[in-house]
């Protein structure tokens, strides 16, 4: 049934709610309320709260008046005022500058009234009404839990609340998706009274278990698309390779493989030999060795003839792997490789050439890896690092430039809870380092106060005069210009450039110098190479370093302004220290009163557990800091919230792994719902 078919819609209001997208009456009925007022406790008037909203019942005794007043800025206001009784006394309502308000009430009848009521200076009582409507049969503006909806045009809240409840009273219901045998299981109401329910709650029980019903559906069906679109990759034929002798390769490490590293290789060895697609992440944490595991993953490939793209999301770190790449293959004959958007033409040429051609084997670079004009020569793996950085979207396209289908491996630093892991990566499959490489001392980590920045200009000195070398992350790149109140407040808010300034005033003898990413990405290559090769001894930068860095000598992290990151990423941050023999520090500085940033800085100070401190964001910072600006290529969800949900997402997680027994026709109904979801959700993420 098409929305123009409900009373009172004509041309304009139609056309405002094909707008917003809404053409059939299931689409309406999907557009759920943004919020609801609790509106079922009507009161009598002697029973009214002054100074907050009431919902009140009354009879109208004389007919309202209008009164003009002069405003103090000579304006005129028109005041409507209306006296109704209960059986417990007289309360006065009135409105300004709506004169025709004074024609709508009749004498004698009985209205619902929802407005705030105060106190007047004679001590009386009164409302100021938004919302009104005569007693009877439907009342929809009070004595319920009221839903509150995003209005599309041309719409009041009262109006479309209306349009609603007349919807509803024509529809005829819906496919139940979700099959009894689940219904059952998991405690949930049927798809009909869910739908009833989420608009005009029966009562606040009904509401949860209307939003807890509509809430698991959602993500119960995400779940489903994502482990059918992961069946779909694994399914399909993928290049098999005959070899995977490793000696030569593990002959140049340094250092013999930990053994959660040599674990996940077998993994990889599985998939690669199985005959069929590998799809898989290694999600470990900072400094734990995945680089070397995808090199041994790209020397497999490379012995069986194939070419190996490695992507990573920033120039400085595929700067890196293309140095490790072309040092450790470079001993065992194989050529790598660089293409980053950023290379001069000659360079650009050269390397698009030795890719086509097959001269390199490996290939290192950013996205530029999967831009127009690349063509591989035999690609059979494809590998990401530091995945949270890139969308399934991207993930995909690079696999896609292959005439054959590559395996593929993704790498990530983000421990993220195993619930949300399935949610972002549910395509995939996971394996896990869980301990770092040995003789790695602990980090230590200390919380200080701004008060502390001299002694934390000896302790750069200090180091530096030991050989070893710091980083200091800011927030911002330059001072912010003040142009209002709380802009001024930002002047709290350390920025690299500033920093530089004086940290170099300070401690003239220390090589300092400053990383952000606003740079030209030669000079940021430049400045981090110095780095490396301890021609600076202190770096002060955004937060660019955070991802994949690799310099052992450096022993001393300061984050200024750390209550302005995530646990995380202050984790990731941590973790660009502690990678050599040396011991070393991360000291988080902050003026951070709050709460909240004291249990999180005093987490950083206890724990080295990426993922408890993941877990603890997720608690802390709620679900926004994972699927916020740092994380792409995710469904949007409609009811669920991934924060709130917790708890129905392990269940609905659950239930999307369990086969129950379901009749014929709910099987139907299932898959056409999943294919729905498919659909919508490949538009979106994919
Ligand atoms: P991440 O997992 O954060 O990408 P890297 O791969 O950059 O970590 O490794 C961090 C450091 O640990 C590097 O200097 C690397 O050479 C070293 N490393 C990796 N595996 C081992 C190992 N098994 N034993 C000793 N050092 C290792
Ligand atoms: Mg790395």
């Amino acid at each position: 049934m098409k929305v123009s078919q409900l009373d009172g819609i004509g041309a304009k209001r139609a056309k405002s709610l094909w707008d917003a997208g809404i053409f059939s009456i299931d689409d309406l009925l999907a557009h759920y309320p943004r919020d609801y007022d609790d509106r079922s406790n009507v009161k009598t008037i002697r029973e009214l709260t002054t100074d907050a909203v009431n919902t009140i019942r009354g009879v109208v005794t004389t007919p309202a008046e209008n009164s003009m007043v002069r405003r103090k800025n000579t304006s005129m206001l028109n005041i409507t005022r209306l006296t109704i009784t209960d059986h417990t006394g007289s309360l006065d309502l009135i409105w300004f500058n709506q004169p025709y308000l004074a024609n709508t009430f009749k004498p004698d009848w009985e209205y619902i009234f929802t407005g705030k009521v105060k106190a007047t200076f004679d001590g009386k009582l009164q409302m100021q009404p938004t919302e009104y409507e005569p007693c009877g049969k439907l009342e929809l503006t009070g004595g319920r839990i009221v839903p509150i909806y995003t209005t599309p045009k041309q719409f009041t809240q009262k109006t479309f609340r209306a349009f609603i409840h007349q919807a509803l009273e024509k529809w005829n219901g819906c496919e139940e998706p979700l099959p009894a045998s689940y219904r059952e299981k998991y405690d949930l109401m049927d798809k009909k009274a869910a739908v009833v329910n989420i608009h005009f709650p029966e009562s606040n029980q009904m509401f949860l278990n209307a939003r807890r019903r509509l809430v698991f559906e959602e993500l119960f069906f995400m779940q489903r698309a994502l482990f059918s679109v992961k069946d779909s990759i694994i399914s399909q034929p993928g290049v098999r390779f005959e070899s995977t002798e490793l000696a030569d390769f593990l002959g140049q490490l340094p250092f013999a493989l930990t053994s959660p590293q040599a674990n996940v290789l077998e993994e990889i060895k599985a998939d690669v030999t199985g005959g069929g697609r590998m799809n898989r992440l290694i999600q470990g944490d900072v400094g734990s060795g995945k680089t070397a595991v995808a090199m041994a993953a790209a020397y497999m490939a490379m012995q069986n003839g194939y070419q190996v793209a490695l992507m990573a999301p920033t120039d400085v770190l595929a700067n890196q792997h293309f140095g490790q790449c072309s040092q450790v293959f470079g001993a065992l004959g194989i050529e790598t490789v660089l293409l980053t958007g950023n290379l001069g033409a000659k360079s650009r040429r050269e390397s698009l050439e030795k890719i086509k051609n097959g001269q390199a084997s490996m290939i290192t670079g950013t996205h530029a890896l999967f831009q127009e004009g690349v063509e591989y020569h035999n690609l059979g793996l494809v590998i990401t690092d530091e995945q949270h950085r890139f969308g399934v979207e991207q993930r995909l396209r690079l696999a896609q430039k292959a005439s054959i289908h590559p395996h593929t491996l993704v790498m990530t630093a983000t421990p993220i809870p195993r619930t949300l892991g399935l949610v972002l990566y549910g395509d995939l499959d996971v394996s896990i380092i869980d301990q770092l490489p040995p003789g790695r001392q602990p980090i230590e980590t200390y919380c200080v106060n701004t008060a502390y920045r001299q002694r934390l200009q000896a302790f750069i000195q200090k180091e530096a005069t030991a050989g070893r070398q710091a980083y200091i992350i800011c927030p911002a790149i330059e001072e912010a210009e003040e142009t209002s109140e709380t802009e001024r407040a930002k002047r709290e808010i350390q920025n690299v450039m500033n920093y530089t300034e004086q940290l170099s005033a300070a401690l003239p003898d220390v090589k300092i110098t400053y990383l952000h990413g606003k740079m030209k990405p030669k000079d940021k290559q430049q400045t981090m190479d110095s780095f490396k090769a301890g021609e600076i001894q202190a770096i002060v930068s955004t937060t660019v370093i955070e991802v994949g860095v690799n310099v052992p000598n450096a022993t001393l992290m300061i984050i200024e302004n750390a209550e302005r990151f995530g646990l995380s990423q202050l984790h990731q941050l941590r973790g660009r220290v502690g990678r050599g023999s040396q011991k070393s520090y991360c000291v988080l500085v902050t003026d951070g009163k709050a709460k909240v940033t004291k249990a999180r800085m005093k987490a950083m100070v206890d724990t080295s557990d990426g993922f408890m401190l993941a877990e603890l964001d997720l608690k802390l910072r709620g679900a926004g800091d994972f699927f916020g600006t740092r994380q792409h290529g995710l469904p949007n969800f409609t009811i669920a919230n991934l924060y709130r949900d917790m708890e129905v997402l392990k269940q609905a997680q659950a239930a999307a792994v369990e086969s129950l027994p379901m009749a014929a026709a709910e099987e139907k109904s299932l898959n056409a719902h999943l294919q729905h979801v498919l659909a919508t959700t490949r538009s979106s993420v994919m």
